[in-house]
């Protein structure tokens, strides 16, 4: 069973860096104060069993208006606001404290100011924290960094490939993170990670997103307005297709799920038809080549890998593109196993993984009347349909 997850927001700070006339995480961004759109995103991404946003005492009013900006479902877990303290590690603290009583499993704790956090990204979080205990997503670097002296001059430079760039959401085991912010000796410590590295807890980074843009200066907010008003008038529907063949075994992977069968899909992943033709379809509508060029099945490291990794990157392409997914629809082809007793499970699978809702998610099966390769058994057809939303 999915774990209780909740939700610590970050939004107390003064953005002494930022220089507008609010606290950047209430500066009007596309209409709304930038803190709605974190909410508005976050809720969009899964549902929370608690949200608790930390403000600052004296913002109680420009939170309220921008609360009154949130969908029902954004405010449909929200707590009331906790009240921050004097620096980033004690609003935390504070917020994770008035989530105590919650008994939340896992806690993810995100920047107010960071207002795309993807679907995908929430998940990866989730399942970060549930394995680990403690993760944080990160990505390459990819300036060279040198470090300097008081003076300016240069005196190291870090191997590059050794470096992350660190985001949030940052996410943990709750009772894991609140026992370290509690028993914290350092008062200053950056975020939470090093809060949980100092209670003795080995931290683990998950893959961050370009796209996870933190604003920080006017600059920023202007990159954000850009990315929320932009239309995504470009309408792209890419198709897919792809075939596998049985041989012996105890059950097949379709569309994410694993369905007890008398044979197996043979192939280089698990052989999931269904996900390799949704993420061929995607990448079709990108026009971004196709599975065998992102994950060459020369390259040993994708022997027996989950399809879903696949299906999650061609959604992570058209995210960063600043797109949407629209729609999916699969026709699956085959005379057994019997698709439709599992057809609503594997929608909701396919949905998850991709990061929509589903009621844009379709499957659909059929036979071929016992004709051709699909009829005499020897295999399973796929085909699939993918509408994406892009700017322009
Ligand atoms: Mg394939």
């Amino acid at each position: 069973m999915a774990s209780r997850v909740s939700l610590v927001v970050v939004a107390a700070g003064r953005g002494s860096r930022f220089g507008g006339s609010l606290p950047k995480q209430y500066a009007p961004c596309a209409g709304k104060p930038l803190i709605a759109h974190t909410l508005e995103a976050l809720a969009g991404a899964r549902e929370f069993c608690a949200v608790t946003v930390v403000i600052h005492p004296d913002d109680r009013e420009l939170y309220d208006a921008a609360l009154a900006q949130l969908s029902d479902r954004a405010r449909a877990t929200l707590t009331e606001p906790a009240f921050g303290g004097a620096t980033r590690q004690a609003s935390v603290r504070l917020g994770l404290e008035a989530q105590r009583g919650l008994e939340p499993e896992i806690v993810l704790i995100h920047d107010g100011a960071r207002p795309f956090p993807s679907p995908a990204l929430v998940e990866r979080a989730i399942r970060a924290a549930e394995a680990k205990g403690a993760a944080i997503p990160a990505t390459p670097v990819t300036d060279t960094i040198k470090q300097v002296d008081g003076e300016g001059r240069i005196v190291g430079a870090p191997e590059r490939a050794a470096l992350r760039a660190v985001q949030t959401p940052q996410a943990f085991r709750f009772d894991l993170i609140l026992d370290a912010h509690l028993r914290a000796q350092s008062a200053e410590l950056t975020d939470d990670a090093a809060v949980a590295a100092e209670a003795g807890h080995i931290v683990h980074v998950f893959e961050g997103e370009a796209a996870n843009l933190k604003v920080t200066t006017m600059k920023d907010l202007a990159e954000a307005e850009a990315r929320l008003t932009a239309p995504l008038n470009d309408v792209r529907v890419g198709q897919g297709f792809d075939v596998h063949a049985f041989e012996d075994g105890d059950g097949v992977w379709l569309g994410g799920l694993f369905l007890a069968h008398d044979k197996k899909l043979s192939g280089h992943s698990d052989a999931d038809v269904a996900l390799h033709a949704l993420a061929d379809a995607i990448y079709g509508a990108l026009a971004d080549g196709d599975i065998g060029s992102h994950f060459p099945p020369t390259d040993p490291q994708w022997r027996g890998a989950r399809s879903e990794i696949f299906l999650r990157h061609a959604v992570q392409r058209v995210r960063e593109r600043g797109g949407e997914l629209s729609h999916l629809d699969v026709t699956l082809v085959c005379e057994a196993p019997k698709i439709g007793p599992h057809r609503e499970a594997m929608r909701a699978r396919i949905a998850e993984i991709a990061g929509v809702t589903i009621d844009r998610c379709a499957v659909k099966a059929t036979t071929s009347e016992r004709l051709g390769f699909t009829g005499r058994k020897e295999g399973i057809a796929c085909f699939a349909l993918a509408t994406v939303r892009l700017p322009g």
